[in-house]
């Protein structure tokens, strides 16, 4: 009889390899894929990355001290409240692992961030998954509904991958408020950093007084350090401590440590940056806006085209123009494309491929 895997395990989607865009007809083509940043690293990063390389015989420093304290200071939140993992999604697992066990409930919005149900199930707690309202919008009232006594955390992701609206301020208040204390509150702020909206969630704000909330960051997006991997959760003493215990040993390599200490201090050109991003995705929004396209908020740094059945046909006009985009094609009508912010000229090629795409009139 042969090893049986967790039935769990065995149902979650098996990974796909991304394609890379074949050139398109200039010889170029751009990945608008995985939300990744296109600017090289920060000014000083590659420098303390390269240095720290020199001692990759030795393994790292397992409290991640010095990015700790940096980010702490950063943040004006006390160390104790910090927890870093390889990624947000390193950060997630182990949240998870130290909050659910079998029988446990874990809702959160769908569409939102493919990691989810993957996590919640690795975990072994279940997913409820609450469909997004009109707008792609969180619908808060909806997932306040769908908690039970079962229930163990709410995710909640602003901007929402890949979606892109962000939630209210006020309205993750009127959320909390309405919450069981003893249910955890995940918010992923993956995206904070592009976020212009004056009224959008702020979820450190309320860390002080809901010490059921907790706050997910990561240095992947505006950071530009996707392939380092280092994430981190800013919570409760209590909570950053158990994530510190499940922790993979020395999950955060040498190289993320520094070059994520290195990014904090080049604050001033991460900004510029981000509103480089910015300005890009408010120019690309007025086009495809000019062009009859209905998108939701994009408070990222990606837009999401509502393409429904057209989604797998759209993608591959896409393609052929040498853009790699990212298809969400479950077969419902809430199925689109999510298209990263890239160089001007990608953003500029995405614009020229959208004015050309068959729709129904
Ligand atoms: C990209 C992303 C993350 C960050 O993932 P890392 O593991 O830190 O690279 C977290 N949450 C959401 C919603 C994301 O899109």
């Amino acid at each position: 009889m042969p090893v049986s895997v967790r039935p769990a395990i065995a149902r979650l989607p098996a990974y796909r390899a991304g394609k890379a865009a074949p050139p398109g007809p200039n010889g170029v083509s751009y990945k608008l894929s995985s939300n990744e940043n296109p600017h090289p690293p920060l000014p000083g990063v590659l420098e303390a990355a390269t240095k720290a390389a020199d001692d990759f015989n030795r393994y790292p420093d397992f409290g991640n001290t010095r990015l700790t304290e940096a980010v702490a200071e950063h943040l004006a939140m006390p160390a104790e409240s910090l927890a870093f993992g390889t990624g947000a999604v390193g950060v997630l697992y182990h949240l998870l692992q130290a909050l659910c066990g079998p029988g446990d409930e874990v809702i959160y919005a769908w569409r939102s961030f493919e990691a989810y149900p993957i996590a919640v199930e690795i975990a072994g707690a279940r997913p409820v998954a609450v469909p997004l309202g009109p707008g792609a919008v969180h619908d808060l009232g909806a997932m306040a509904e769908a908690v039970t006594p079962a229930t163990k955390v709410v995710l909640l992701c602003t901007p929402n991958n890949p979606t892109g609206p962000t939630i209210g301020h006020q309205e993750l208040l009127d959320f909390v408020a309405t919450v069981r204390d003893d249910v955890a509150i995940i918010i992923d702020e993956a995206y904070l950093h592009f976020v212009t909206d004056k009224l959008a969630a702020r979820g450190l704000e309320i860390l002080a007084e809901h010490p059921n909330v907790i706050s997910l960051r990561t240095f992947s997006k505006a950071y530009g350090l996707a392939g380092l991997r280092v994430g981190f959760c800013v919570a409760n003493p209590e909570i950053a401590s158990a994530i510190r215990a499940t922790a993979l040993p020395f999950g955060v390599s040498a190289l993320a440590q520094a070059a994520a200490v290195a990014s904090l201090v080049a604050e001033p050109a991460l900004l510029q940056r981000v509103e480089e991003i910015v300005g890009e995705r408010e120019r690309l929004i007025d086009e495809l806006t000019d062009l009859g396209f209905d998108l939701p908020a994009a408070q990222g740094n990606f837009v999401w085209l509502p393409a429904g059945p057209r989604t797998q046909e759209w993608t591959e006009l896409f393609t052929a123009a040498g853009l790699m985009v990212r298809p969400f094609a479950a077969g419902t009508p809430e199925d689109g494309l999510r298209i990263s912010i890239g160089e001007p000229d990608a953003n500029t090629l995405v614009a020229a491929v959208a004015a050309t795409l068959p729709r129904d009139r």
